[in-house]
């Protein structure tokens, strides 16, 4: 056994480096073992053509709490934005265009009655998401609340709840179960508009507009945004790499150690207590504390073994929800592509394809039968735009999330992965004529390949899907809360755990209070 550490973190996500940052800073002495060749995990640049580079997974930061990037100092660690409050514009084929505030819509797309609406439902909306926003950082209590601390939690959002008025506390619980196709329909008419807000609705999740808990998701979403303060949408010079590298270098400060190109083989057992790593190299490195951050799968089955388990969680965590559905779409462009009605402005910010939500759910539709939708629906940024350092002089990175693309491509993959890339590049050329003819190179990554790329089991983007059953005191499961594994010493802090996915970090935080507040 080599150096002595008090904790190991599995992997350098930007949650394991978070975590491993709040527990050397808590005075313990901590590991991070990283099986990529990087850190980062699914916030990563790298390149992916001759001279172009694209942040691989996750593109925008929308939910990065302001408190993270302040607490770690990211900027002093070399972060620096080549974008901050980027817009969002919904597009139609014909050329309509609407622009979407945080607290207006304009353009030739928004009409009038939903342009006097627009505001009075956005502070609603916001003023719920707040609600959410405030559990977001604390480890959700025990049921069987046995500690007044948790008690306290609990009472606490109560009062949030109770504050919001009694008028609107009746239509967040009114709405709060409500799919968003119905929400949307009685407050708005746009198609455009409603496209949009039901992308957002059901970005990431396996629900089309119309599915159940859709209204919850996407104040989810909103919470996350929530916190985001006046950074808003924003995308990091040199892609997401340059956010990890800034928390690595972070960690590094704190004196952390960062192991890359390191993976685990096993997680170590002695005593029925976690007691360290097993590397694939063979080396074992002996420590009381492991805490993985990578997703249920792979650290209970792959990792532990069931041979440590009772059949109960091993079932729970078999049933966990996680078959991706978002892929990624990069372009290497040989000059700036012209979208119809869009301005130099709105293409250095965020683009959506999703002009109704008929559109949204019938491109839902094929994923349920392991089939890709004719018409995506999609999120594009032009990174380059913003970052002359990602492509060529004169030339462009396309970097995309497109929606509803199964984990499973049924009989045919090959044939289906042609079918994808097909039909997106045609929806990319009703918007922006001309398109195709300046497609040097593609990268298309399907959840099977974010996978076999990016570790995640079943390709879900948030390591697991975010649906009611799989939210707050259940995240990830009922006997998996608060960060804990049923092994003592064993304990997770990736996007599988509360309160799950996008760059925000919140989980890793949360892990590693709850493990020093257990004295480890
Ligand atoms: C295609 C895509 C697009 C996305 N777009 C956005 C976006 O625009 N904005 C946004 O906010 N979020 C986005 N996300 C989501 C976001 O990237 C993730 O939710 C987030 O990065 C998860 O971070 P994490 O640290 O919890 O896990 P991960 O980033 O998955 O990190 C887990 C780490 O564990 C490592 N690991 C696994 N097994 C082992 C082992 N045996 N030994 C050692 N190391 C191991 C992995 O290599 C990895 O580095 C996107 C995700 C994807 C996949």
């Amino acid at each position: 056994m080599s150096a002595p550490f008090d904790a190991i973190v599995i992997g350098a996500g930007h949650n394991g480096l978070i975590c491993a940052l709040e527990l050397a800073r808590g005075g313990r002495r901590v590991l991070v073992v990283e099986s990529a060749a990087h850190a980062g995990g699914a916030a990563i640049t790298r390149n992916f053509a001759p001279g172009f580079k694209v942040s691989a997974c996750a593109h925008l930061l929308h939910a990065l709490p302001q408190s993270v990037l302040e607490d770690y100092t990211l900027e002093q660690h070399g972060l620096k934005f080549a974008a901050r409050a980027m817009p969002t514009h919904a597009l139609s084929a014909s050329g309509e265009v609407l622009r979407i505030g945080a607290q207006d819509i304009a353009g030739n797309g928004a009409t009038t009655t939903d342009s006097a609406q627009f505001q009075d439902f956005r502070q609603r909306m916001t003023r719920y998401a707040g609600v959410f926003h405030s559990v977001m950082g604390m480890t959700p209590p025990r049921l069987s609340l046995t500690r007044w601390s948790e008690r306290f939690d609990l009472l606490r959002l109560g009062l949030r709840i109770r504050l919001l008025g009694k008028k609107q506390m009746r239509e967040l619980l009114r709405i709060g179960g409500m799919n968003a196709y119905d929400l949307l329909d009685d407050n708005f008419t746009g198609d455009l508009l409603k496209g949009a807000l039901a992308f957002d609705a059901t970005l990431g999740a396996e629900y089309g507009p119309r599915s159940p808990g859709t209204v919850l998701t996407w104040l989810y979403r909103l919470a996350g945004e929530h916190g985001s303060g006046t950074l808003g949408l924003a995308q990091p010079a040199g892609g997401m790499g340059a956010f990890s590298d800034a928390l690595a270098a972070a960690c590094k400060k704190a004196g952390v150690e960062i192991r890359l190109s390191a993976p685990v083989q096993r997680i170590l057992v002695a005593n029925d207590h976690a007691s360290g790593v097993r590397l694939v190299s063979g080396e074992e490195i002996a420590a009381s504390t492991v805490i993985s951050s990578a997703d249920l799968r792979t650290t209970f089955f792959k990792l532990l073994g069931t041979e440590h388990l009772d059949t109960g969680f091993v079932r729970r965590v078999d049933h966990f929800r996680a078959r991706g559905l978002v892929a990624k779409l990069h372009l290497a462009l040989r000059a700036q592509p012209v979208f119809k009605g869009v301005d130099e402005a709105a293409l250095r910010g965020r683009l959506l394809i999703s002009p109704s939500m008929d559109y949204l759910e019938l491109a839902f539709n094929p994923s349920k039968y392991r089939e890709v939708p004719t018409d995506p629906a999609m999120e594009i940024t032009l990174p380059s735009l913003n970052d002359s350092t990602l492509a060529p002089p004169g030339q462009h990175v396309l970097s995309a999330l497109l929606q509803f693309v199964p984990y499973d491509l049924g009989p045919d993959p090959v044939a289906a992965r042609a079918d994808l890339l097909e039909n997106t590049l045609a929806t990319l050329e009703r918007h922006a004529p001309g398109i195709r003819q300046l497609v040097m190179a593609t990268e298309l990554l399907t959840p099977s390949d974010l996978e076999r790329e990016f570790g995640l089991a079943g390709g879900h983007w948030h390591q697991g899907a975010l649906s009611f059953d799989q939210f707050f005191v259940n995240r990830p499961i009922p006997q998996g809360q608060q960060y804990q594994s049923p092994l003592p010493g064993l304990f997770m802090c990736g996007a599988a755990c509360h309160p799950g996915g996008s760059v925000m970090g919140y989980a890793g935080r949360n892990a590693a209070r709850a493990v020093l507040a257990q004295g480890v």
